[in-house]
């Protein structure tokens, strides 16, 4: 019998995601250009300016480490 979808988890697309995106705070600026970039919304500058990413949703796609101008952000193979 098919596995039941669970209520309120059927949208996070985190799931999907192969790799993620872990932010060194020690680098980060909080200058803004991952935020700008990624194209699912997923990483914002906090009121600390560090950036933070929202695992729930965050596909791994990469864009905000690519664009990271300090290096502030590697990906990560999920386990
Ligand atoms: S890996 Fe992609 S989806 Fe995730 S926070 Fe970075 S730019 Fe956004
Ligand atoms: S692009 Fe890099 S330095 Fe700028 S806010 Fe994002 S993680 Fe921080």
């Amino acid at each position: 019998m098919a596995e039941a979808i669970k209520p309120g988890t059927d949208n996070k697309t985190g799931s999907w995601r192969a790799r993620k995106p872990i932010v060194d705070e020690e680098k980060c600026v909080g200058c803004g250009a991952c935020e700008r970039n990624c194209p699912d919304g997923t990483i914002r500058v906090g009121i600390n300016k560090k950036a933070k990413v929202d695992y729930d949703y965050c596909k791994g796609c990469g864009i905000c480490a690519n664009e990271c101008p300090v290096k502030a952000i590697r990906m990560e193979d999920e386990k």
